[in-house]
């Protein structure tokens, strides 16, 4: 049964989205972001989360 829980890359902090169960996951996937493999305790497969943006990345927008 799939699932999805959302949390930081453990090495590059890059918001993701932990798929589980899904087509294509395994217990060792690469972070999309920084290429380090992320050691989970279920088969998963990791997204770029998107849906949250960052406080960077607006104060960034009001600073232009
Ligand atoms: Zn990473």
């Amino acid at each position: 049964m799939a699932s999805a829980w959302f949390g930081p890359c453990p090495h590059c902090k890059t918001p993701l989205s932990y798929l589980e169960g899904v087509t294509g996951s395994r217990v060792n996937p690469l972070c999309p972001s920084c290429r380090v493999v992320i050691t989970t305790s279920r088969a998963t497969f990791l997204m770029p989360d998107h849906s949250r943006p960052s406080p960077r990345t607006k104060s960034e927008t009001t600073a232009r």
